[in-house]
Formats: structure tokens, C-alpha cells, sequence
């Protein structure tokens, strides 16, 4: 089997009440007929989403016309290391990287006739458990917090996540990341009483989305402590992992992050320094399906469990899912689509996607689920075409 065509569209801006997501699908085409759609993150400023496309279609599909798909591991290794010396590491690449990789396996499984969770070594679970993310609007009172909690968990989620940056009064300086006293009490009473109205049952975390310094991450892990939290999220931006390390040793509460680390070099040194007690690598731009099941392997070593990042469309879930699947330590997959009335549309599939905050791995073979063309093609980033 030879690749005779890549191609890739941008879906989703513009369009109302996608919040601002987008998502790029990769599809690799072979002489066999048989044909993979893979997905990659792609919400980043403009520049970022049509670059994943451009890398995708011009460097990338050059290297990998001819190529038999089922080479998975060394086509991954030939794009990575195809632009070390001009910036083959940073984002926009391994987002590319992870599209292809997920189309590849796509492939795989259809030619295998296998779900890619078997070619992966076998689940260790079908139902993946997800958590809400959620947004309480323009409201920041911590009524609103705790109202539209009960209103998610009585879809029938058992776990919620809130961001909790660049919300509170008594903000002096928006560069600034400390909190001030009142920022911090206000911070702190919109998660007590977000705890107190879902109750010890169920799970809550907390994003701080990189937006504090050390010494208020510090207050405010410490004053969340009694309300165990399933996890505090990027209470420190991603580049110091001696700082985090700092913070979760000083700290009960559990600190997770990860959504800014990419491939197995990218979460090696956050694991070894004990910088995080969950890691959450977004799997659909940390490099692929079989870069997130190593990259879970790793902290398994560590005993640290994960719980993926995901902004992802149904197709890009559901690749996560495989992986969720195949991995002893997984914890949780993030939803992010709740508020988007139309997300499930995108795909072809076993509707709908998620029941009682679990979404099934797919049986079928491949990733087992199919962008619908009429529904994508109708929610084409302004100017994209699919795939021509
Ligand atoms: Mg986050």
C-alpha cells in the first residue's frame, strides 16, 4: 500500500457558538482505496491554524507520497526529525505530526480490520469517563459557579472542571500575575462553593490556565486544600518546571498540567523533577495516538495518572478515547464541547457521542468514526476548502 494523497481543512471559526474553536483534519489517501481522517488542535491565533495546514500539505506530504501508511513509527520519526535545525520541535510541527499520525492509524485499523485501541495492546476499559468543562458566563459570583455546576451534573457528569483566571474583582494590573487579597478570597469562595453544592461525590477541578505567580499559586493551593480538589490545573505557566515542582511540594493540593508539553521529551523532565501529580497531554497536539500511549507509559513509571486535555471534535476524541482505552492510568478526558449545539453533527457515528458523561470506544475498525462532509464542509474555516 502506497500514500498517493494528504490533504487538510480547517473547520469551525466563525461559526456561531464555536467559541472561538477550529480544528484541522488531516486526510491520507492510498492506492488501496482506503483512506484515513486524522485530527489536530489548531485553536492558536490564525497564523497557527493555517500553518498546521500549510506544513501538512507542503513539507510534510512530500516526504510522505509513496510511503507505506502502515510504517507508523518510522514515518513519525522521519517528520520529527526532519526539521530539528529549523524549528521541526515547535508546536505548529508536532500538531501536523499528530494529524498525519492519527490518519495513519486510521488506516491501520481499516486495513487490520481492527479498532485502534487492539493494534494499541487491548483496552482496559470501553466507557471513557469524561469531565465538563465549564464556563459560568459573564457572571462571576460564586452563585453562578455553583448553578451551573448542578446544571452540568444533572446531564449526568460525575466531574467538572471551572477556570478560575482573569475572573475575580481587584485585579490592579492585568500583566500582574499576583492575586491580590481580594482576588484571592473571591478565587477562593467561588470553589468552596462550588464543592459545597456538587457535594464529596463528585469531582472538581480547577484552571488557572498559567495565570499566577509562585508565591499566590502557593496561597491558593493552600486555601483549597480541605476541598480536595480532583486536581488545581496550570496554577504556574508551563516554562518553569522548577518553579511547579516548588509549588507541589509545598502544597497537599494536586497539581496537574501538561496541555503545553509535547512528545515524550516534552513531559520527561516534568515527570523526573515531580513537578505535577497528574499530567494531561492534549492528544491531539502532543505528537499523536502512540506518542500519548508512551507518553503515559512514562508517567506510569513515575505511578502519576493522566487525564487528557481535549478541545477536540468528535474525530479527535474519539482518537483520544483509543488511547484512554489502552493506558492502565488514565483518570478522566476532558469535554469541551457542551456548549456547542452542533458538535456532534461533525461526524458520522454511534450518536450520540456522549451518554451520562462517558463517551464508548469505538468498535469499528480504524478510529471508527467519519467526519460527515455535508456538516463539515457547511462549518469550513471563512475561504477553506475540504479537502480538495
Ligand atoms: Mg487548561
Amino acid at each position: 500500500m502506497k500514500i498517493t494523497d494528504i490533504q487538510a481543512s480547517v473547520v469551525g471559526r466563525n461559526v456561531p457558538d464555536s467559541g472561538g474553536s477550529t480544528w484541522t483534519f488531516v486526510r491520507v489517501y492510498t492506492d488501496a482505496g482506503l483512506y484515513g481522517t486524522g485530527e489536530c488542535n489548531s485553536a492558536g491565533p490564525i497564523w497557527s491554524r493555517m500553518a498546521t495546514k500549510e506544513i501538512v500539505m507542503g513539507r510534510y506530504r512530500s516526504l510522505l507520497l509513496g510511503q507505506d501508511p502502515l510504517d507508523i513509527g518510522p514515518l513519525w520519526e522521519r517528520l520529527r526529525r526532519d526539521g530539528r535545525y529549523s524549528g521541526g520541535s515547535t508546536a505548529p510541527m508536532t500538531f501536523a505530526l499528530t494529524g498525519i499520525e492519527n490518519a495513519l492509524w486510521d488506516i491501520a485499523g481499516k486495513h487490520y480490520r481492527a479498532p485502534v485501541y487492539r493494534l494499541l495492546g487491548g483496552a482496559f476499559r470501553q466507557r471513557i469517563r469524561l469531565y465538563a468543562d465549564c464556563h459560568a458566563g459573564h457572571d462571576n459570583s460564586p452563585a453562578a459557579y455553583a448553578e451551573k455546576a448542578r446544571e452540568v451534573l444533572a446531564e449526568g457528569y460525575t466531574a467538572v472542571k471551572f477556570d478560575v483566571d482573569g475572573m475575580a474583582p481587584g485585579k490592579h494590573d492585568r500583566y500582574n500575575y499576583t492575586l491580590s487579597a481580594r482576588e484571592l478570597d473571591h478565587v477562593v469562595k467561588v470553589i468552596a462553593g462550588v464543592r459545597d453544592a456538587i457535594g464529596p461525590e463528585n469531582d472538581l477541578a480547577i484552571d488557572c490556565h498559567g495565570q499566577f505567580d509562585l508565591p499566590s499559586a502557593i496561597s491558593l493551593a493552600h486555601a483549597v486544600e480541605d476541598l480536595r480538589l480532583m486536581w488545581l490545573e496550570e496554577p504556574l505557566p508551563a516554562e518553569n518546571v522548577d518553579a511547579l515542582a516548588e509549588l507541589r511540594a509545598k502544597t497537599s493540593t494536586v497539581i496537574c498540567t501538561g496541555e503545553n508539553q509535547y512528545t515524550r521529551y516534552g513531559f520527561r523532565e516534568l515527570l523526573e523533577r515531580r513537578a505535577a501529580d497528574i499530567i494531561m497531554p492534549d492528544l491531539a497536539k502532543a505528537g499523536g495516538i502512540l506518542e500519548g500511549k508512551r507518553i503515559a507509559e512514562l508517567a506510569e513509571i513515575h505511578y502519576v495518572p493522566v487525564a487528557p486535555h481535549n478541545v477536540s471534535s468528535p474525530l479527535g476524541m474519539m482518537a483520544a478515547c483509543h488511547v484512554c482505552a489502552a493506558i492502565p492510568n488514565f483518570l478522566i478526558l476532558e469535554f469541551h464541547g457542551r456548549g456547542i449545539a452542533w458538535w456532534g453533527d461533525l461526524c458520522q457515528g454511534d450518536k450520540p457521542f456522549i451518554r451520562e458523561g462517558y463517551m464508548a470506544v469505538a468498535d469499528a475498525p480504524g478510529l471508527g468514526i467519519e467526519l460527515d462532509r455535508d456538516a463539515a464542509r457547511e462549518l469550513l474555516m471563512t475561504g477553506d476548502t475540504l479537502f480538495e
